[in-house]
């Protein structure tokens, strides 16, 4: 069950989201084992719960995770390109990179530039390579907007809740692409927003949540208290 697959390893960890069946697929798996969440957060990694980064952002509960790369993995397929936006820890972005491999690319997009700075410092902790080679780009900017000089994108993440149907996302999938994201303010919902070949986007929920609203930097640091 989701919240209670804590371990004391990340191996334990990522076996308890197995035996628990959030997650289901081989590759996440292998993943997940691989990508130690202990390089991208700051402390009690391998609880099945959000943790603090400072300045009003969170690294998101393991079997978030597990859920969003279960939902991608058809669009994470070797040589893909995938944007990440809220990248925060560039724990997600950094098994987005594991999936596409060296001939694909994920961007990170952040809107704080400190946790921009974090998530390339805890990368290059064992993925120096990554960032070298352009596997893996952490930009500054607002992700709201999307990453126009990259689009389109085999499929997006987005790591905080859009107020509405984010619709400059949409438009830099490919068709076919897929966009996961929390949707709403008081009330959330993850969305999964698919372009088919022919153009057309067919949208469906998929469970409720609770994540950090994607919202302007200014007013996040203003909501943060830990520093
Ligand atoms: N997926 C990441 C972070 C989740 S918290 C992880 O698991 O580590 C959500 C992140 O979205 C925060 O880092 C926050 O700073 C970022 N964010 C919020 N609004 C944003 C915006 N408008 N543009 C870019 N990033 C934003």
């Amino acid at each position: 069950m989701a919240w209670r697959c804590t371990g004391m390893s990340n191996i334990e960890l990522v076996d308890n989201l197995k035996s628990s069946h959030i997650i289901k697929s081989p590759l996440v798996y292998q993943v997940m084992k691989k990508i130690d969440r202990n390089d991208f957060c700051p402390r009690y990694a391998y609880e099945d719960a959000p943790q603090s980064i400072s300045y009003g952002a969170t690294i998101s509960a393991p079997h978030m995770h597990a859920y969003a790369l279960e939902h991608l993995e058809k669009y994470l397929q070797p040589n893909m390109k995938a944007l990440d936006v809220g990248s925060g820890s560039g724990y997600l972005t950094a098994c987005m990179a594991e999936m596409v491999g060296s001939g694909g690319k994920v961007v990170g997009i952040e809107h704080i530039k400190e946790l921009v700075d974090l998530s390339d410092r805890n990368m290059k902790k064992h993925h120096e390579d990554w960032i070298e080679t352009g596997q893996v780009e952490f930009v500054v900017g607002d992700g709201r907007l999307g990453h126009p000089s990259e689009a389109p994108y085999d499929c997006i993440h987005v790591g905080a809740a859009a107020e509405t149907k984010p619709t400059d996302l949409i438009a830099q999938l490919k068709a076919p692409g897929r966009l996961f994201t929390p949707v709403g303010t008081s009330q959330q919902s993850i969305m999964i927003y698919d372009k088919k070949e022919d153009g057309t986007v067919e949208e469906r929920k998929i469970m409720g949540v609770m994540y950090v609203p994607l919202t302007d930097a200014e007013k996040q640091r203003g909501r943060d208290h830990s520093y």
